[in-house]
């Protein structure tokens, strides 16, 4: 059966697709629509991160599809209603890199609360400015309000509370009376309250009409004063330039932002400038080991739905 993957793969997952299918691996082909497209027709799966664009065009040159394997988890890049009418099946690396985002969400906040690791060019340069340093805050004891209780708000979560905060969580989709907030140990809380009551808020929800610019000027003002925010979720759920407003005036202590409504962000855009904000180029579920963990499951369950399919034909 054929195969072809656009975008990077780790090499070890797709060596053990290779050896088992026709595999074609380019990871350039992402930014070559007009060969990926050349690819398609007599490929029954199709390996995609999260920049090919699978649209109703693409599936209609690939007749043969019946498998997409997305090496993540968002599913914005993919028309699934499209995939679902044809019967292709859509899979993501759900999971695999949930670790790396929860400790990224961590360490974001470490950063931000304490504020004091951006002080090596000073101190190199002889300055001693220890007196503005000594301010900063520790994590223990804080309250870290998690919006979006799924795989990844969970492990947030779990690796707050073993570094000594207290959890709170809103999900618009679970009950207060769940028993998985008491599994986790996590107070279930409305939006509006969380927002009030956190110390740290992290956002782990989809981007769906529901959450779009779910944390707007509105929502910023009920946060306490020098709260910290931190979107690794999807662009869009927060407003950007209320975001650059409230750390502007000082209301909001600090945010880290991995995501953005324009990846990359256009010239001019609000955030530049911003005290105490942290920005990464959409990384945080992006690590060595979980690339690899991403990689080895997409091979593993493209290869069992094609295997299924090779069984059926
Ligand atoms: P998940 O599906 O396990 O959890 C999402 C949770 O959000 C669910 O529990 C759902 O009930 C809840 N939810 C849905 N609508 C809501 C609403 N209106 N208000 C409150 N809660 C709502 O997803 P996950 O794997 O935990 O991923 C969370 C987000 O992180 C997704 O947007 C995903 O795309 C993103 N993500 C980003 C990176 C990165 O590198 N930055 C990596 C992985 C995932």
């Amino acid at each position: 059966m054929r195969i072809v993957i656009s975008e990077f793969m780790d090499e070890a997952a797709v060596s053990g697709l290779a050896a088992r299918h026709d595999t074609l691996y380019d990871k350039g082909l992402v930014d070559r629509p007009d060969a990926l497209r050349a690819a398609l027709p007599g490929a029954h799966a199709l390996i995609v991160r999260n920049r090919t664009q699978v649209n109703r065009q693409m599936l209609a040159v690939a007749p043969s599809l019946k498998v997409i394997g997305r090496l993540g988890v968002g599913l914005d890049n993919i028309d699934v209603d499209a995939c679902r009418e044809r019967g292709i099946e859509v899979i993501p690396a759900t999971g695999a890199n949930a670790l790396a985002v929860a400790e990224y969400v961590i360490g974001a906040a470490m950063f931000l609360l304490r504020g004091a690791y951006s002080s090596s060019a000073a101190v190199a340069q002889g300055k001693w400015p220890r007196a503005t340093l000594s301010n900063g805050r520790e994590l223990a004891g804080k309250t870290l309000g998690i919006v979006g209780f799924g795989g990844i708000g969970r492990l947030a979560g779990r690796l707050g509370r073993a570094l000594g905060m207290r959890v709170i969580g809103f999900d618009a989709q679970i009950a207060p009376y769940a028993k998985i907030w008491s599994d986790e140990a996590t107070a279930a809380y409305g939006l509006d309250a969380l927002l009030a009551e956190a110390d740290v808020i992290t956002l782990h929800v989809p981007l769906v009409d529901a959450t779009r610019h779910l944390i707007d000027a509105t929502q910023l003002g009920r946060m306490k004063p020098g709260a910290i925010l931190i979107n690794t979720s999807r662009g869009g759920v927060v407003d950007e330039s209320a975001v650059a407003t409230a750390l502007k005036e000082g209301r909001l202590g600090g945010a880290a932002l991995d995501v953005f409504e324009r990846e990359p962000l256009a010239a001019g855009s609000p955030l530049v400038d911003c005290p105490n904000l942290l920005l990464t180029p959409h990384i945080a579920g992006v690590t060595a080991e979980s690339n690899t963990r991403v990689s080895a499951m997409i091979a593993e369950k493209v290869a069992a739905v094609l295997a299924r399919i090779r069984t059926a034909g």
